[in-house]
């Protein structure tokens, strides 16, 4: 394994000398009070190392990077049953858009979407009685970070704005594809949109997706091959918003950004990293997550994790 500390530290010092551009999110009010000028990157390798720059160790809001994990554990539960519930097609729309979901018959175009991921919940549901407590421990297990809460905080305060989430429910709900109440899917949603963690957290979390679906470090098994390839794929085509074809030009990786300017990016077989910066550019990724996972992957085309 090579010495990647100083890639990772020439590259941060590149983009931190760049405008720092974009507008932190402030439709979930609770998103507007981070400090702008955060910018932690953290890599972490399927061999063990951790290479760190910046604010690696500061939590913040994972928001959307979190429907990898209730995407991981649906498929790992029900496997391929899901996709009579949803497709794996990229949307080329708005992640909380509702337009395709009318001409589709309430059939989300992929779990990444916000549509998506509010069936996910619905499942969630369906599952288990108490579905909350599931989710968490599920999470729990995958992170290893034993005494993770979902922030009240956030949950409430998304609950308190969330009028689109609400909308998508309850139109879903009208093509009978939710099955439990819209209320009870939606506290679901926005709970585990509200989940905080470090960059060092997330890149050893989504170190099961670079590691044929074995959790780093414990190799104990996530999801099979099978659905660790599959989610890489989801990934790659729907993880960046409206912007995925332009992330999979520039970066070349599968990955999944959310509004709290967090992103992650696996390089099955060597490394996940996860890059954290929270003022996002017009189609809602991190500004200088983007342009860190563009420079970071240009410099290491020719290197052998
Ligand atoms: N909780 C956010 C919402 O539903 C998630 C958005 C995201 O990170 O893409 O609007």
């Amino acid at each position: 394994m090579i010495d990647c500390q100083p890639i990772v530290d020439k590259t941060y010092k590149k983009v931190l000398a760049m405008e720092n551009s974009g507008n932190v999110a402030s439709y979930i009010p609770e998103l507007a009070k981070v400090d702008d000028t955060k910018f932690g990157v953290c890599l972490t390798t399927q061999t063990g190392e951790v290479f760190t720059a910046g604010d690696a160790t500061v939590k913040f809001s994972i928001q959307s990077i979190a429907k990898v994990l209730s995407l991981s554990l649906v498929l790992s539960k029900i496997g391929d049953d899901l996709w009579k519930r949803m497709d794996f097609e990229p949307s080329g729309t708005a992640f909380n858009s509702l337009v395709q979901l009318e001409s589709e018959n309430g059939i989300p175009r992929n779990p990444l979407i916000n549509a998506g991921a509010i069936v996910v919940c619905d499942i969630i549901c369906e599952l288990f009685d108490n579905p909350k407590e599931a989710l968490l421990d599920y999470i729990r297990e995958v992170s290893g970070i034993e005494d993770l809460r979902y922030s009240e905080n956030i949950a409430h305060s998304e609950q308190q704005t969330g009028y689109r989430n609400f909308a998508l429910a309850n139109f879903i709900k009208s093509f009978n594809n939710i099955k439990n109440t819209c209320d009870q899917v939606t506290d679901l949603y926005f709970h585990l949109c509200s989940i905080e963690m470090t960059c060092e957290q997330l890149s050893y979390t989504f170190g099961f997706l670079a590691n044929r679906g074995k959790q780093f470090n414990t190799g104990k098994t996530i999801v099979t091959p099978n659905q660790a390839k599959r989610i890489n794929a989801i990934m790659q085509t729907c993880g960046f918003y409206d912007e995925a074809g332009e992330f999979a030009y520039k970066v070349g990786l599968p990955g999944k950004s959310g509004v709290g300017g967090g992103m992650v990016a696996i390089l099955p077989g060597s490394y996940a990293i996860a890059v954290w910066s929270p003022k996002l550019n017009k189609q809602g990724n991190s500004y200088r997550g983007m342009k860190f996972l563009q420079y970071f992957t240009d410099e290491t085309q020719d290197t052998v994790f």
